[in-house]
């Protein structure tokens, strides 16, 4: 065996395949020959979920010949890009791989208010999303610290709150939630045209990834109260409640706005799936406002909780009526909202079991295992970030089908990379690779057939791989012995750390 061939056996597969099968010898690159929808292969695919049969794919690699079958053109994708891991280093192992996915969404959600890292740096993770077999993208596109969506019907989104003063979010929050426009030497920010959208829109969907717009409500929006105060709480005296965080479901003028950014957002994301945020809404200005009172007693409300689950339903409604479907971070559950209503769980997984329990739809993002913007390793070896750990070991742990949920209703598993404390994009790169790999297996590979050692292997070198693409990432040799332990979070002060020699 040459060190090339030992090399491109060492590589293997992220995602690991469902089969996978070893021939004799090395195929020297010879032409591929796709076969869609063959007897065979329609047979061997028969009895799965339509969204497996459609990214099913057999890739038979033999000393003369490279066999592509699949029912669809993404299935053909998917084994090229198989084809693509395993034939870096220059030659190819004769073998056999049939494989199909275990979820149909599996998902990355970057945010882009936070900080705004651009079209190259999206681009550059679609890549390596598709290299992952990874395909929806969630676009978290704005939230209080800036607006990042061109808008014709609401220019002084961009116009007045794409830019602030402070480079981080820590600067901006403790200089006061300044904001600034496009030009003024002290600005930080950006936003993304609808051209430069619907550009990447085109360009993930060449990978057969979806992007899912997110616009956030009613919490979170601080930066629509400051360009458009109209949707903003309002006192009995006439003055509005300026700087707050919610906006108001009580006034109509909230609604004129919400429905004319979210048709032109669905005008630019074609996607079946429309974030509506949901999430840490305070609520504080909604008991002291006009409109919101006025609102109440309209509905018969008695707790102003049920404003939300108002605004919720009647923006669903807004949205189902051009054809689409609303997703929701997990409180969206808390106040009413119509069963077709996809619930994202986020406060670890509760919301999720709660949701399919109820008849929903869940995309499980559980922070304890797929946030990560939380630290990878110990706090004094990495750059500051949030407070648990989420090692790579332990995010690869995660089992996204909870004991009582319905799998019917589990589409999918998402990683979630919040980026308050992640200005740039070589620090996003660093957060995200390697423990997007894990999250792509936990979304592909079936639950027993993943075995941490052999994907520790694997994730070492697909590393490698990564960098010499130009991607920053983690340096998973110098793993501290808690990281490698893959104990959940940080264990107590002085709780003994077994060292596992194994990684
Ligand atoms: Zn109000």
């Amino acid at each position: 065996m040459n060190f090339i061939l030992a090399l491109v056996i060492f590589v293997g597969l992220i995602p690991a395949p469902v089969k996978y099968s070893d021939g004799e010898g090395v195929n020297v690159r010879q032409k591929v020959v796709v076969k869609m929808d063959g007897k065979a292969f329609r047979k061997d695919v028969s009895g799965l979920e339509p969204f497996q049969q459609k990214e099913a794919y057999r890739l038979t690699i033999s000393k003369k010949k490279i066999l592509i079958e699949a029912a669809t053109e993404e299935g053909v994708f998917r084994a090229k890009t198989s084809l693509e891991q395993l034939q870096r280093g220059g030659e190819l192992p004769c073998c056999t791989v049939f494989d199909y996915p275990r979820f149909a969404n599996r998902g990355l959600m970057i945010d882009e208010s936070r900080s705004f890292k651009g079209l190259d740096f999206l681009k550059k993770q679609v890549d390596a999303m598709a290299m992952l077999k990874l395909n929806v993208l969630h676009l978290h596109l704005d939230d209080s610290a800036g607006w990042r969506i061109q808008s014709d019907a609401f220019p002084l989104l961009t116009g007045k709150t794409a830019w602030r003063i402070g480079t981080t979010y820590t600067e901006w929050e403790q200089g006061g939630y300044r904001f600034s426009s496009e030009g003024d030497p002290l600005a930080y920010g950006g936003y993304y045209t609808k051209e430069q959208l619907r550009e990447l829109v085109k360009y993930a969907a060449e990978r057969f990834i979806t992007v899912i717009p997110e616009v956030e409500m009613p919490g979170h929006s601080m930066e629509v109260g400051y360009s458009y105060p109209e949707v903003l709480c309002q006192l009995e005296d006439g003055r509005r409640h300026t700087g707050a965080w919610d906006l108001c479901p009580g006034s109509e003028a909230t609604f004129t706005f919400l429905e004319a950014v979210l048709a032109e957002v669905m005008d630019i994301f074609p996607s079946p799936l429309i974030h509506i945020g949901g999430d840490e809404a305070t609520m504080k200005t909604w008991s002291q406002c006009v409109n919101c009172r006025r609102r109440m007693e309209e509905e018969g409300y008695t707790d102003v909780r049920q404003l939300q689950g108002y605004l919720v339903r009647r923006i669903e409604r807004f949205i189902s009526g051009k054809g689409r479907r609303i997703i929701g971070w997990d409180e969206i559950l808390e106040t009413g909202v119509p069963e077709n209503a996809v619930v994202q769980s986020w406060r670890g997984v509760s919301g999720g079991i709660k949701a399919s329990a109820a008849g929903h739809d869940v995309i499980m993002s559980p922070n304890s295992h797929c946030y990560y913007n939380y630290y990878q390793d110990l706090i004094r070896k990495e750059p500051k970030a949030v407070g648990e750990l989420v090692s790579l070991r332990f995010t690869y742990g995660y089992e996204p089908l909870a004991v009582g949920m319905d799998p019917k209703h589990l589409l999918g598993v998402q990683a979630n990379l919040w980026t308050e404390y992640i200005p740039t994009p070589q620090h996003a790169e660093y957060m995200l690779y390697p423990r997007l790999f894990a999250l792509a297996e936990t979304a592909w590979t079936p639950s027993g057939a993943k075995s941490y050692k052999a994907f520790r292997r694997r994730a070492r070198a697909l590393l490698d791989v990564f960098r010499s693409l130009g991607y920053n990432t983690f340096d998973m040799d110098t793993e501290s012995d808690l990281a490698r332990s893959g104990l959940q979070r940080f264990p107590p002060e002085g709780t003994p750390i077994p060292v596992d020699d194994e990684f």
